[in-house]
């Protein structure tokens, strides 16, 4: 071969005996066959088979197959984003005249997909009630094709019954889903408690450093695997190697970094509560949350995300309180090293009357807890200092 084709082709190397615990990144837009004849035959190797770089490589089918194992499923697929995660379910299982019934509690943007992008497309959706269990069979209809669920809420942190959403589900023959982004498959398992969907946004505790964006989908059916699969195919989604290889090294420590967070984060939850009004915070670990029981029945543990109501007598003084945290940033897309605390507000169908103010949501991360109880203490100085003040009043 000439130079100009040597700068191209590159010589083999061994990899004999090269056995190293980092995960290969492995890139590809082409894959390249050994025949004309496996080339025109590509389409038989199947949706676990190579064919292009979009549809998976080495590296992102190590991730897949890492997910698969611990929700204990069949299959995984990846996409690009947490919400990708949801609406690729939606779109892969959804016709026009079917409905979908969402939580009132589910992560917003779920809502604005249905309302702006399905509805639209005469898709149509209904929101129930998070704590509705067993009574959601009121809402089925013929129409109704799945029933998406989260838990806990986002923000609000409800528990939802999901053995018993399942039992009716599975006896109107309806899919079910879950955001599984909380508890990650370490304290919850969607999959073994029936659901046909699990899905999860990588972006927050298995990537776990602020720095990649992905959602996970893992099935137990195959069916389901080649509808996902077809959805991806069709629209042309895929995740970046170097994304996966990533999320790949956040999940080796997540365990030990669901221990920690979640550790301090009710530990922080206990304190506060025992300062403010009871149902004020809001964490599936304490028995005044609702769903408290089912969370102790279903879940096996706890991650270090919760959420604090802000009573209407401490919302002037939250601003100030929050720009003057120390190691606390401010932001949203929890789930990292670095604690966050995120100034909600929600709007509810089912009950507008619930907490209509503001709501702070706390990410615990690693940095030390004294440091983030500082930024903690004036807070909850301002909300327990006005309860005492109004009952001197
Ligand atoms: C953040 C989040 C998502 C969306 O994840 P992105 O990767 O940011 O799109 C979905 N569900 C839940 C519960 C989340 O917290």
């Amino acid at each position: 071969m000439r130079d100009k084709t040597l700068c191209v082709k590159r010589p083999e190397v061994s990899h004999e005996g090269f056995a190293s615990l980092a995960i290969p990144t492995y890139r590809a837009s082409t894959i390249v066959f050994d025949s004309a004849e496996a080339y025109a035959n590509r389409k038989y190797r199947g949706p676990d088979g190579y064919t292009y770089g979009l549809h998976g490589t080495p590296t992102s089918r190590t991730l897949e197959a890492s997910i698969t194992a611990l929700e204990q499923g069949l299959r995984t697929v990846l996409v690009p984003s947490g919400q990708a995660a949801i609406t690729i379910v939606f779109l892969s299982v959804l016709m026009p005249g079917d409905t979908v019934l969402i939580p009132d509690s589910a992560y917003p943007p779920v809502a604005g997909f249905c309302e702006n992008y399905l509805k639209p497309r005469g898709i149509s959706f209904r929101v129930y009630d998070p704590m509705i269990g067993r009574g959601i069979t009121e809402l089925i209809d013929e129409t109704v094709k799945l029933i998406w669920t989260e838990t806990p809420g986002s923000t609000t942190m409800e528990i939802q019954n999901i053995p018993a959403i399942v039992a009716v589900a599975k006896a109107r023959g309806i899919l079910t889903g879950c955001d599984n982004t909380w508890a990650t498959p370490l304290y919850f398992k969607p999959l073994a408690h029936g659901m046909d969907f699990s899905s999860m946004a990588l972006t927050k505790y298995v990537g776990g450093h602020s720095d990649l964006l992905m959602g996970s989908i893992a099935v137990k059916d195959i069916d389901l695997h080649r509808r996902l699969k077809d959805t991806m195919r069709m629209i042309g989604l895929g995740v970046s190697p170097d994304d996966c290889a990533l999320a790949l090294r956040g999940l080796e420590t997540m365990g030990v970094r669901l221990a920690h967070s979640g550790r301090v984060a009710l530990d922080f939850a206990r304190r506060i509560e025992s300062r403010v009004a009871r149902g004020l915070v809001l964490h599936p670990a304490l028995p005044s949350v609702p769903g408290y029981e089912v969370w102790k029945r279903d879940f096996t543990g706890a991650s270090g995300v919760f959420s604090v109501v802000i009573p209407a007598h401490a919302e002037d003084a939250l601003p100030a309180l929050l720009t003057a945290a120390k190691t606390f940033s401010i932001g949203a897309s929890w789930g990292g090293t670095h604690s966050l605390l995120a100034p909600m507000t929600i709007s509810r169908v089912t009950d507008p009357d619930t907490h209509p103010g503001t709501i702070l949501r706390i990410s615990i991360g690693l940095e030390d807890e004294a440091d983030l109880w500082a930024d903690l203490e004036p807070i909850i100085d301002a909300i327990a200092s006005g309860f005492a003040t109004a009952k001197t009043a």
